[in-house]
Order: C-alpha cells, then sequence, then structure tokens
C-alpha cells in the first residue's frame, strides 16, 4: 500500500508515532532503501492527544475545520471496521481539550463550520434488564 511514500505510520498515535518523528527530524533530504511502516501497537490515551498546531497553517484558507472527539466503538455492525481499526473500547477528550481545540482551530468563531469527527458511536453499551410480571 502506498509503494511511494518513504514512511508509512499505521494506526492512531501511539509508540509508533515518537520513533517516526525521531527518524523524520534526523533526516536531510529523501531516505535511501526500502519504504519503512511503523505500526502502533499502544494507542495513545485521547486526553493525552496533543494539542494540533494551528499556528502552523492559515486557518482561513481551510473552508471547515475539524475536532476529534472521540474513537473506538463497543458496537460491532457487519459493515463497519471502526471496532477493528480503533478498538472496541469508546475512548473520549475531555472538555478542556474540546474547547481548547474549537478556539485554536478558529471553529469557536461564529462564521466558521467545524466538522465533529468521531471514529466511533460514543455511546456506551447499557446492561440489558428485563421486566417480569406474573
Ligand atoms: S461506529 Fe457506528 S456503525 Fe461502526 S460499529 Fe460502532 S455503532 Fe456500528
Amino acid at each position: 500500500m502506498y509503494p511511494d511514500a518513504d514512511f508509512v505510520h499505521v494506526g492512531e498515535i501511539g509508540d509508533a508515532t515518537e520513533p517516526l518523528i525521531e527518524i523524520l527530524d534526523g533526516l536531510d533530504g529523501r531516505p535511501e532503501g526500502p519504504q519503512q511502516v511503523l505500526t502502533t501497537d499502544d494507542r495513545l490515551p485521547l486526553n493525552r492527544f496533543p494539542m494540533p498546531a494551528y499556528e502552523l497553517i492559515s486557518i482561513p484558507d481551510y473552508f471547515l475545520a475539524s475536532v476529534q472527539f472521540s474513537s473506538g466503538c463497543p458496537f460491532t455492525c457487519e459493515f463497519c471496521d471502526i471496532p477493528a481499526l480503533y478498538g472496541r473500547n469508546p475512548r473520549l477528550k475531555n472538555p478542556e481539550q474540546v474547547v481548547a481545540e474549537l478556539i485554536g482551530s478558529g471553529s469557536a468563531a461564529p462564521s466558521r463550520s467545524t466538522s465533529w469527527t468521531t471514529t466511533s458511536s460514543p455511546t456506551r453499551r447499557r446492561r440489558r434488564t428485563s421486566s417480569r410480571t406474573s
């Protein structure tokens, strides 16, 4: 997959991410040799995701801002690959993160549109209860 890419990061931010950043920081031009694939085994909890570096982009150039607030899903809808990709344990950002990202991305401005991004259904399974009448 992506044979022209020098590096492929597979999965969410996690234990593969920092090594990739270190490799990229050490490069002085395109690397020689075969493609390197770094795969996340341990995902970083969403509440430890770093704040996006909004200061590096021109926010007005973007039509839509995107703020992710959850990942993972406990359900197993047969057509959906989200549980396999992001796990079956729903993870959420905390309110302070979400507010900071809304402000940082300019989404808090009345004229901006924001896409709420979730890779899952953030609902939690409820225990089924039954009631009997006799
Ligand atoms: S993310 Fe939505 S469609 Fe996918 S398994 Fe969860 S509830 Fe089903």
